[in-house]
């Protein structure tokens, strides 16, 4: 079983962790792994340079995660982290202060610019950063690229009245509190994929669309020429989560962005958005919290198979039921096709 994951920071990690349990529950391969092999597309939208360093909040929240060296109260960063080099970038005024980068963390940062700086590419240092931990997954950066997001706002005291930023000071500085008109990706027009990132959508058994944020965690993977074309094309069915449940974000502030794109808070609407891949979108299969049932029968009508389900990921044991649920979701679709094929 090959199954490709596309995914963001948060959401993305705990149902990647939700994915590689599951899969080591249904297709054990004896040394507590499973013989699946997972493959995760991580955003590099959220990259960004700052006080010299590389970072990459979106891969280092998965790699953290999975490596289970993740700071699981704060809910991003490492665990045991101290801040004693950003007292003193603060002294220097270097970087942000409103931004704080943990000493643990920055030995990440550190050693990904010295590799990039010596001439890896960024998906190659991804590759070594991985080797740390047996994460029992592969994370692949979606490009190698700088498409860094920049977000446009709104700005009376600017002459023609907007302003734009990257997105990590509107997400962290404002907490994405000044409406935003637009997201902007550097470079997308010239933009390709990482190398293997095609290759697993194409091979893949099973592609799932985590309930990570759909504008520029989902939105900018998709919006690297090739991607979504790879995702639209691949013979393995495609199943979404939603990250909406009861028209409300689970948490973080992706309500934020699904305004600027014409996109409602709702479980349906996001379905709607990313669409059946029969009638020109993205995906065959979407899940739903239990509480946005109503949605179902109206996506029905779009050409998508949903479903409702508990969409909570509280701990490994809800997220593994989730993607258990997706997994199964994707089975269906596959027999469905297949039984499709057969009586033609
Ligand atoms: P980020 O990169 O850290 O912003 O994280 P992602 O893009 O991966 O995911 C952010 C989204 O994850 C938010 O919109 C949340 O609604 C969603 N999310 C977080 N926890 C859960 C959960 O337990 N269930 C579901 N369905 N969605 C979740
Ligand atoms: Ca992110």
């Amino acid at each position: 079983m090959r199954i490709t994951v596309l995914a963001g920071g948060v959401g993305g990690s705990r149902f990647v962790r939700g994915v590689r349990e599951e899969c080591a529950r249904r297709w054990p391969d004896g040394n507590g792994g499973s013989a699946a092999s997972v493959t995760v597309i991580v955003n590099t939208g959220d990259d960004l340079w700052l006080a010299g360093v590389r970072l990459m909040p979106d891969f280092d929240s998965l790699l953290y995660s999975l490596a289970g060296v993740n700071d699981t109260e704060r809910g991003w960063g490492r665990a045991g982290e101290t801040e004693r080099v950003a007292a003193e970038l603060r002294e220097w005024g270097v970087g942000w202060p409103w931004f704080t980068l943990g000493d643990l963390d920055l030995g990440t940062h550190l050693a990904r610019t010295a590799w990039l700086r010596e001439g890896a590419t960024p998906s190659e240092v991804a590759a070594r950063l991985q080797r740390r931990w047996p994460l029992g997954v592969r994370l692949l950066p979606a490009t190698d690229t700088e498409v860094d997001t920049q977000v446009l706002v709104a700005d009376a005291d600017e002459l023609d009245g907007e302003r734009e930023m990257h997105f990590q000071e509107w997400w962290t500085r404002y907490r994405a509190a000044l409406p935003a008109i637009e997201f902007r990706q550097r470079n997308l027009d010239h933009a390709h994929p990482a190398p293997g990132v095609v290759e697993a959508i194409r091979g893949s058994d099973l592609v799932l669309v985590a309930p990570s944020n759909p504008v520029v965690s989902i939105g900018t993977i998709v919006s690297i020429p090739g991607i979504r074309e790879a995702v639209r094309e691949t013979h393995a069915p495609v199943v979404g989560v939603s990250p909406i449940i009861g028209g409300k974000v689970v948490r973080g502030m992706a309500d934020a962005c699904l305004p600027a794109i014409g996109v409602d808070t709702t479980a349906e609407a996001v379905g709607r958005h990313y669409g059946a891949r029969s009638a020109g979108g993205l995906i065959d299969g979407w899940l739903v919290d239990d509480a946005d049932a109503a949605a179902v029968e109206p996506l029905t009508e779009t050409g998508l198979v949903a479903a409702s389900v508990p969409l909570w990921m509280r701990d490994l044991d809800t997220s593994a039921a989730l993607a258990g649920q997706a997994i199964d979701l994707g089975e269906r679709l596959r027999d469905h096709a297949t039984g499709r094929e057969s009586t033609r």
